[in-house]
């Protein structure tokens, strides 16, 4: 059987169906929503150019024209410095403020446009065998039987949650308050701001919209009218709030499975890592799934393979966020 089934059509889950679509593979993404559909997180890290060249769709990034930027501009502790993505010989590195309702979409219709059946359905559910292996995914019109199955359904966890992983948390209780307001902004941005609550992030998406993110310990939280005092000027829309605490599941891959994306960790946007992470672990997802079906490895390792190298990097950003809170003195991090 050579058929992945996808549950998301994020940009974890259309990552993992261009690169199993280009290894011949059969993929079907059940979605909840129908596209476009709104998500937060506009400011994409360059590393995510490699990624969508890797898949084929880099000239639909560039084409999209979304305003670019070549760092951010930091306030952690002492003064405000501009803190560069870095450079190579053809110049500095530029990150993108994509619109994510569009940028979700067309990487979605391109897996489609490659082949891959988009199903949009609310009720899918693994099927289990009697071992409790992943055999394919149940669905209003009837089972869809399949090699594997890609959990990208984000924060709703879909087959996380079925198969009752548990989540490891690893960091106090964090919500992230966000919203945009229109108008015109003359300041120097995209800008991270720490003070001695919290940080805020402020970022320039469209000529006349920003978007701004406050993160809190979930004892500090802010009242819903909260807006950063620099952009009280401007014309707000209503704010909206989510769990942001870090945390990842303690099985991301196991028999006839894997997580990608949110579905599999989360860490708080302060980086803006989180597409760049979800684009890379749906890839790394897709990659051993063709490892096995296609060059015969053994599924466990494919599926140890994947966990450790998870784990690794999950960590290694785990131990860099938690020396930056230490450094601002936030959320309880000590020296
Ligand atoms: C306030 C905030 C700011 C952020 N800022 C940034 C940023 O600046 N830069 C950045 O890179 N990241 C940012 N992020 C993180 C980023 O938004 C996520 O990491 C990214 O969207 C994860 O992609 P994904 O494909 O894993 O999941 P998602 O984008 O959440 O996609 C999951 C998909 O699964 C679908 N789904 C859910 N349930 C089901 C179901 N039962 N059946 C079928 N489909 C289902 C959903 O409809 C959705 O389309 C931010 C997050 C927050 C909360």
């Amino acid at each position: 059987m050579r058929n992945v089934v996808i549950l998301g059509g994020g940009p974890s889950g259309s990552a993992a169906a261009l690169m199993l679509l280009d290894a011949q593979l059969s993929v079907t993404i059940m979605e909840r929503a129908s596209f476009p559909r709104y998500r937060p997180g506009e400011t994409l890290h360059p590393g995510v150019e490699p990624l969508l060249a890797k898949l084929g769709v880099w000239e639909r990034l560039h084409a999209a024209e979304y305003v670019r930027h070549a760092g951010v501009w930091s306030k952690w502790g002492g003064s405000t410095r501009f803190v560069p993505y870095g450079e190579d010989d053809t110049g500095p590195w530029r990150g993108y403020q994509a619109i994510r309702k569009n940028f979700d979409h067309w990487l979605l219709q391109a897996a489609c446009d490659r082949g891959a059946t988009l199903r949009v359905d609310t009720s899918s559910q693994a099927l289990l065998d009697s071992s409790n292996n992943v055999d394919g995914v149940t669905t209003a019109q009837g089972p869809i039987p399949s090699a594997y199955v890609i959990d990208c359904s984000g924060g709703a966890r879909v087959l996380a949650r079925q198969l009752h992983i548990p989540l490891i948390r690893y960091s106090p209780r964090l919500i992230a308050q966000y919203g945009y307001v229109n108008g015109c902004f003359d300041q120097p941005v995209p800008s991270i701001c720490a003070d001695q609550d919290s940080w805020t992030w402020i970022a320039q998406i469209e000529p006349q919209r920003i978007q701004w993110t406050r993160v809190c310990e979930v004892s500090n939280r802010l009242h819903s009218s909260w807006i950063p005092d620099a952009l009280r000027h401007l014309t707000p829309e209503p704010s909206r709030c989510a769990d942001v605490t870090w945390r990842m599941a303690k099985a991301v891959a196991g028999p006839g499975y894997f997580l990608a994306g949110d579905a599999a960790a989360v860490l708080d946007p302060s980086s803006s890592h989180g597409v760049l992470r979800a684009i890379m672990s749906g890839m790394m997802a897709a990659h051993l799934i063709i490892r096995q079906l296609v060059y015969g490895d053994a599924p466990v390792v494919c599926a140890e393979t994947y966990q450790n190298w998870f784990t690794s990097w999950f960590q290694h950003d785990v131990e860099a966020m938690s020396h930056a809170y230490r450094e601002a003195r936030l959320f309880g991090f000590q020296t």
